[in-house]
Formats: structure tokens, C-alpha cells, sequence
């Protein structure tokens, strides 16, 4: 098969020139022709396969050098440029050069070294073309590092390279940079992500060997020599630098290290690794850097196993209601009680609710597994009521899914109809954490629900950062207070005076609270001196199935 032929742009006023330069060319190459500079500039742009251009320099309408300077400025600047003139001056050389001509030949010229000229820069450029397209095809336009696949290939070079080095693969990424992005505007955040590009670059001068990169987005990967102070070091820098760069915004990296100890993995494999670990830190603003651990690996396929059984689970009534008596501290008699979820796997047996809830409220399932709960409780209530019994209220949890959630209300409503249970037996457990989210919205639904008949238990009320804004913002009818405040570790002294304000401050509102997490009769007597109303805890009873409440309390109350 014959090799296409290149073509060739001749661009010359003289007639007798360009039929010469044309009779010389044409053997090996296709022949264009142009007699000035803007003639040359409308052949370059109907003709992309133009290859290389002889410029002759003196010529009417438009010389060589003006043509130089425009076409410069065109997308054709990479085609190759031989300027050929007649003239001996020696600055006519220097200044079609520094116009940026590839090359210069004198007239009279050698036919044999002219071609031999522009096969040379032909050859020059095309292999030009080909690592520039390469160089494009391996960084990323916006920081110049290498993309995501460029960056893994090196890796792997990396680490075949230097087989007697432990390496690490640090991934790193800014908390919340969309929220950052849409709020400062893209340019900020471009201007953001080329900081980290430069971050990044420093630590790679002060850590060789290693190979970096920008992954996706925020997302920027660094393989260094795992050595744990020095990472750690860069890490911390980095985090200073981010948290000063914008004063009015609250910038924090999180990173996620893995120790590479295969340098056979793959390496997409070990970056979603250092991404799984570096997930640990989210959320967490003091916690910004986390070595990977197999359990975290578990813990994804478990929160997959989840995610893959709820549906069905729920389908083919797997979840249970468990109910934990509430006692009156006056009376040590109980009253009430809580409905807490339980999942009776057929092959895993009991599941604990905080295994599966997180996963749940994370993928929105919560809001399904609540209505579950909820119609389950009014079915209680009325199995009780029918059977002649005056039940106490249960209480259920309201997830923040839920809460949201504009028909919250119409839907309560409609079940204690379907029951037909007055409101006042279904207590609703809102948490705390939800106030943080939506303050003024959720002090809207409260009103609400209150207006229905709904009594409102503020759940984990202490947990939070702005419990006392919740306390004057929204008026609930009971405060669950958090059973942190129990806990034994540390600043025990501290807890309980907290712990005696806050009843003290509750009574003086007119709202009973009900202590959480009560495991031991030194806690009880406690409580019972500081003016507690109520207690829900292992000390009394733990949460049981319903028959077994049943048993336990007669009348049901
Ligand atoms: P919560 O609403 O704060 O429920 C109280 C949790 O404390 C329950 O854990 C209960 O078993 C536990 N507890 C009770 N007394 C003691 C004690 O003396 N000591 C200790 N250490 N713990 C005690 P459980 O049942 O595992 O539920 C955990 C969380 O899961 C609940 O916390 C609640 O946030 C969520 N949850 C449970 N059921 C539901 C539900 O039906 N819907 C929603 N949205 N969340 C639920
Ligand atoms: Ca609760
Ligand atoms: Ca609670």
C-alpha cells in the first residue's frame, strides 16, 4: 500500500520560485501554494493536513514576518515553519527565528539539503505532537498533576522500581469542598485545588522518592516512603496551611494512609483503601489523618449485607418490637415504656439496633423502618385497650428522615385513626441533633404535633452543642437527658453537678425529665436526690419482648 504523501505549504510571491521549490517537493510531497502571508493564512485553515511551510520573507500584501506574528497567534502554531530569503543579513536569521520559525535556509539554497531540512522538522514535529498529546493525556488541566490513571501507572513503576523501600499511599481530600465550591464560586475553588497541587508538590520535594497526583475533584493521592512521623509532619502543615487559607471559612483536610505491604495490589485497590480510612476522620475537625485497618474493610461489607437484607427484612416482618419500662423514681413502679427495634435474622439471630440504624439513616431507610415501629406500637395499644387494659403511653423514635418530612403530621394522624389510640398513649422521641439541623422548622412541628395530642420527649437531650438554645427555642413536653452524663470515666464530679443542673433548670420549667442508661442503685439514689422524675435503664429493666413486658406488668402500665 503507498504511504500517504505529507503536504507541504510553499508560500512565495515569485512565480518562477514556488514552480522550482514545487518541482522539487512534489516527488515526495503534496504541494500547496500561497504567493503572500494572507494567502498562507486562509490555506492553513482550509487545509489541516498542511504539514510543515517554506516562507519566503520579502513579499507584497503580507511578508514573512508579519505572517510569522499572525500565525503565532493561530491553533496552527505547532506546524513548522522554514523561512527561506535571499538576504545575507544576519539579523534577518535572529529575527525570523525569535518569530518563531523552526528553521532558515539562504537562496541560493541546496535542493538535497533543503529536503533534508524539512524532513527534519517534519520529523521534529511530529514527535513533538505526539508527547505533547501524551503530556495532556497523563496531567490534569487544571494543577498540572498527574490524573487519576496516570498516577496509578506510576505507581506502579514506583514500586517495581524500588522493591527494598515500604511505601504508603496517602490520599487527601478538604471536608465539604462542594459546599466551599458552590458558595465561593468555582473560581475559588479551582484557585483552592491548585493550593493543594502546590501543597503537594512541596511534600513530594522533601519526600523522595514517591509519585502524586490529582484523582477527582478534591480528591489528591500521594505514594511516598512510609515512614509515620514524616507523614504525619506534612499532614499537619497541611492542615495548618488549609485552615488559615480562607479566615472567613473553616477549612479541614482528612487523609487516609495505607500501608502498602503488596506492591502487587493494585493500586486503585490500595487507594480506595486509604479513601475507606480516610473516611474515619469526616465529621471530625481535631481527627484529620487515619491509617487503614482491616476492619474497616469488614465493616463496609457488613453495612453492603445490610443494605442488601433491609428491604426484604422488613418485607417479611424480620424487625421486632422490644419494649424498656420507664419507672417513676417516687413510686419505683413502672410507667410506660420505650419501643426500640430489634432485627431477628433467621440465620443471624438478634441484631442490635446500633449496627443497623447508622447504615439505615444514612440510605434514608430509617423513614420506612419509623412507620414500621410506629404502626407496630399502635397495634400494641390497641391489643391492650381491646382487652379491656388502660395502657400507659409508649413512646417510639422519630428519626431527623422523618422529621423533615412535610406530611410528618398528616401521617401520624392517620394511623392513630386507623387504630383508632388517642394521640396521648403514642409519645414521639425526637432527637436532640435534629434542633441543630433546623431550628426554627423544627420548633414549627413540634407546635404541631402538640396540637394533635402528641407528647414530645426531646431524646439525648445534653449530647448535643446547643441544648440550651433547644431548651428555649422549643417547648417539649419531657427531657430524655442523655446517659453520657452517667458515664463513669472521667470528671465524674463535674457530670453529676451538670447533671443536678439541668433537673433543677427542667423543674423550674415545668418539664419532667426522664434519665437515661441507669445501671446501678448508687446512680438511682442519686437521681432521686437531685429531684429526677423518671429513670429508663439495665438497673430496673432492660429492653425485652413484648410478651415478656406483658408478664412483667399486668395492667400493662
Ligand atoms: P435511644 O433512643 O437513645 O435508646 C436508648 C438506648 O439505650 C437503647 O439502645 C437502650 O437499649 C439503651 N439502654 C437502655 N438502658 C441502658 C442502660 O442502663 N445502659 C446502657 N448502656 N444502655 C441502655 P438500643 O435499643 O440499642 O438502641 C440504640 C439506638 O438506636 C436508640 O437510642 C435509637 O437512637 C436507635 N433506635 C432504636 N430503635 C429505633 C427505632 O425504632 N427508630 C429509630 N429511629 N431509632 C431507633
Ligand atoms: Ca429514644
Ligand atoms: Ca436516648
Amino acid at each position: 500500500m503507498e504511504k500517504e504523501k505529507l503536504t507541504v505549504l510553499i508560500v512565495e510571491d515569485q512565480n518562477i520560485n514556488r514552480q522550482i521549490l514545487v518541482t522539487l517537493l512534489s516527488g515526495e510531497y503534496k504541494v500547496l501554494e500561497a504567493e503572500n502571508g494572507a494567502v498562507a493564512l486562509e490555506r492553513l485553515k482550509e487545509h489541516k493536513e498542511i504539514a510543515a511551510i517554506l516562507l519566503d520573507i520579502v513579499m507584497p500584501v503580507m511578508d514573512g514576518y508579519e505572517f510569522l506574528e499572525r500565525f503565532r497567534e493561530t491553533l496552527r502554531s505547532s506546524v513548522p515553519v522554514i523561512a527561506i530569503t535571499g538576504d545575507k543579513d544576519d539579523s534577518t536569521e535572529q529575527k525570523v527565528l525569535s518569530l518563531g520559525a523552526w528553521d532558515f535556509v539562504s537562496k541560493p539554497f541546496q535542493p538535497a539539503t533543503l529536503l533534508t531540512r524539512l524532513k527534519n522538522v517534519i520529523v521534529r514535529s511530529q514527535y513533538y505532537l505526539v508527547s505533547e498529546m501524551k503530556y495532556s493525556s497523563e496531567h490534569d488541566a487544571l494543577t498540572d498533576l498527574l490524573n487519576r490513571s496516570a498516577f496509578f501507572a506510576a505507581v506502579q513503576r514506583l514500586l517495581t522500581d524500588d522493591p527494598g523501600e515500604q511505601f504508603a499511599m496517602v490520599r487527601m481530600d478538604i471536608d465539604h469542598f462542594q459546599t466551599y465550591n458552590s458558595f465561593w464560586g468555582e473560581e475559588e475553588g479551582d484557585k483552592l485545588l491548585c493550593a493543594m497541587a502546590n501543597w503537594l508538590r512541596q511534600i513530594a520535594g522533601r519526600c523522595q522518592p514517591c509519585v502524586y497526583g490529582r484523582i477527582n475533584a478534591d480528591a489528591f493521592c500521594i505514594c511516598v516512603p512510609n515512614r509515620a512521623e514524616i507523614i504525619q509532619e506534612e499532614a499537619a502543615k497541611i492542615f495548618e496551611k488549609i485552615a488559615v487559607y480562607n479566615p472567613e471559612y473553616r477549612l479541614a483536610p482528612s487523609f487516609g494512609v495505607y500501608e502498602i505491604h503488596d506492591p502487587k495490589e493494585k493500586p486503585q485497590k490500595m487507594y480506595e483503601l486509604a479513601t475507606l480510612a480516610a473516611q474515619r476522620c469526616k465529621g471530625s475537625y481535631l481527627e484529620y489523618l487515619s491509617y487503614y485497618k482491616p476492619e474497616m474493610s469488614r465493616h463496609v461489607l457488613e453495612n453492603q449485607w445490610i443494605v442488601n437484607e433491609m428491604q426484604h427484612a422488613l418485607n417479611s416482618e424480620q424487625f421486632e418490637v422490644f419494649l424498656q419500662p420507664k419507672y417513676a423514681l417516687s413510686t419505683r413502679k413502672p410507667y410506660g415504656a420505650e419501643a426500640l427495634i430489634r432485627w431477628r435474622h433467621p440465620e443471624k439471630g438478634l441484631i442490635s439496633p446500633g449496627v443497623f440504624i447508622p447504615v439505615f439513616e444514612q440510605n434514608g431507610f430509617i423513614g420506612r423502618v419509623d412507620c414500621y415501629m410506629w404502626e407496630h406500637a399502635c397495634r400494641l395499644i390497641r391489643k391492650w385497650i381491646d382487652a379491656g387494659l388502660d395502657p400507659a403511653p409508649i413512646s417510639v423514635n422519630v428519626s431527623r428522615v422523618n422529621l423533615f418530612k412535610p406530611n410528618l403530621v398528616g401521617q401520624l394522624c392517620e394511623l392513630m385513626m386507623k387504630y383508632n389510640v388517642p394521640p396521648r398513649l403514642m409519645q414521639l422521641e425526637l432527637t436532640e441533633s435534629a434542633y441543630m439541623e433546623n431550628p426554627l422548622i423544627m420548633g414549627q412541628i413540634v407546635k404541631a404535633l402538640q396540637s394533635r395530642g402528641f407528647a414530645i420527649l426531646m431524646d439525648d437531650f445534653g449530647s448535643g452543642y446547643s441544648s440550651l438554645n433547644t431548651l428555649k427555642d422549643i417547648h417539649v413536653d419531657v427531657l430524655k437527658i442523655d446517659m453520657k452524663f452517667l458515664a463513669e470515666e472521667s470528671e465524674i464530679a463535674r457530670s453529676r453537678s451538670i447533671l443536678a443542673s439541668i433537673i433543677l433548670m427542667a423543674g423550674r420549667l415545668n418539664m419532667p425529665v426522664i434519665m437515661e442508661g441507669v445501671e446501678t442503685a448508687e446512680q438511682v439514689s442519686f437521681l432521686q436526690s437531685i429531684g429526677c422524675n423518671y429513670v429508663q435503664g439495665y438497673y430496673f429493666a432492660k429492653p425485652m419482648p413484648v410478651p415478656e413486658y406483658e408478664a412483667l406488668i399486668p395492667g400493662v402500665s
